[in-house]
């Protein structure tokens, strides 16, 4: 199949601001510019309202854009009508057409077809029983979709957005339907289908945890503005804010109010880690789970509220008096006793997981 890169260029849209007393402009998305390189799969990431759906509808040619340019394969297709650019797209709600069988629906977007571009019945047969195998739905095909799962609908939705052969293939919330088990299972299936074709892939989600496991690389969003990009790991090990640091990982990084004095980072009053190079003042501490060690000798005193066994590792659940989120977490290897009948608990801090945030900016310092 051949696939290209998406590049988005400052790419922005205003609306009119709705509701009876509204007046002026919604920002739903701000100079956003990010590629989507030949080939892979990217997980556009953020909260609901932050303007996910809005750049998938530019980018198909749904919506358009009241500033930048988006390119595809280097072409400029910011004026081209949404038939002709090649974009195979996949909804939430499946939107299958229920008096139609499986097969009718997935040969659904060849039979309209014009010009050049008109197929033979045989060829469209041929192509949707191609998609058909793509998505391992060839028993179904005579099923209407009301005989199907979520799961086996949100498939024959796939087979029809690639039946036409699409340069990228764009997802906007396709799991959001189906219970845990499918969407894990769905989930793996739209990697393996996307890494057997090669098909250059945008998709949303506000799920952090699926983003992070299908996606080649992250981009995450917030109030329309890009916030961070990368590959998962690399924007969960380095994040560029404290909203990013927030929105990854589960379970979620824990946020305390510190202070820097003298190249030392202080916890309720208490050193707690040599920060050099950090300048003086107040900041937000954001400490991933996994960057506490227990240690009897440990600076940082905690109040042990309960250890949960989860196997390999144990989750302790305590309390400190800097911590700003509702439980503190600590992920520990379980060969590490911890009493669960001692009032505290000490820890000793793994330098690469404490992250400070300027106080006022929210922006990394360190
Ligand atoms: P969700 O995850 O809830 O679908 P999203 O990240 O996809 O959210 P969008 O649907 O792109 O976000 O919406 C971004 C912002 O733009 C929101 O504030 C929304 O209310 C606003 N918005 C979207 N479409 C319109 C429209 N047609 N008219 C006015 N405002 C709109």
């Amino acid at each position: 199949m051949e696939c290209m890169n998406i590049q988005l260029q400052d790419l922005t849209k205003r609306f009119p601001a709705r509701g009876r007393k509204a007046r002026g402009e919604v920002t739903a998305v701000d100079r956003l510019t990010f590629e989507v390189p030949d080939g892979l799969l990217v997980g556009l990431l953020g909260p609901s309202g932050c303007g996910k759906s809005t750049t998938l509808n530019m980018i198909c040619g749904l919506e358009t854009p009241t500033e930048g340019r988006i390119f595809f394969g280097g072409k400029d297709v910011t004026d081209l009508p949404p038939e002709l650019r090649g974009v195979g797209m996949v909804f939430q709600n499946y939107a299958l057409y229920p008096h139609l069988t499986v097969l009718q629906n997935i040969t659904f977007p060849l039979e309209n077809l014009k010009g050049a571009q008109k197929l033979s019945r045989t060829e469209m047969r041929r192509r949707a029983l191609e998609a058909a195998a793509l998505v391992q739905i060839e028993e179904l095909l005579d099923r209407k979709p009301k005989e199907l799962s979520g799961g086996q609908q949100q498939r024959v939705a796939i087979a029809r957005a690639l039946v036409k052969m699409p340069k990228v293939l764009l997802l906007d919330e396709p799991l959001s339907n189906l219970d845990a088990r499918l969407r894990l299972q769905t989930r793996e299936e739209i990697c393996k289908i996307q890494k057997k074709t090669g098909i250059t892939t945008l998709f949303v989600t506000h799920d952090q945890e699926e983003a992070m496991s299908i996606s080649d690389r992250i981009v995450v969003m917030k109030d329309g503005l890009l916030m961070q990009q990368g590959k998962p790991q690399q924007v969960y090990d380095d994040p560029a804010n404290l909203f990013v640091a927030k929105f990854l990982g589960t379970p979620p990084i824990n946020v305390f109010e510190g202070t820097v004095r003298n190249q030392q980072l202080l916890l309720a009053g208490q050193d707690v880690l040599p920060v050099p190079g950090a300048p003086d003042g107040d900041v937000w501490v954001g400490i991933r789970p996994e960057g506490f060690v227990p240690d009897p000798q440990g600076p940082v005193v905690c109040g042990l509220s309960r250890v949960e066994v989860l196997g390999r590792d144990v989750s302790i659940v305590c309390t400190h008096p800097a911590c700003t989120t509702d439980t503190l977490r600590a992920i520990v290897n379980a060969r590490h006793d911890v009493d669960d009948a001692a009032g505290t608990v000490r820890f000793t801090l793994h330098p690469d997981k404490v992250f400070l945030f300027d106080h006022q900016t929210e922006a990394r310092i360190r």
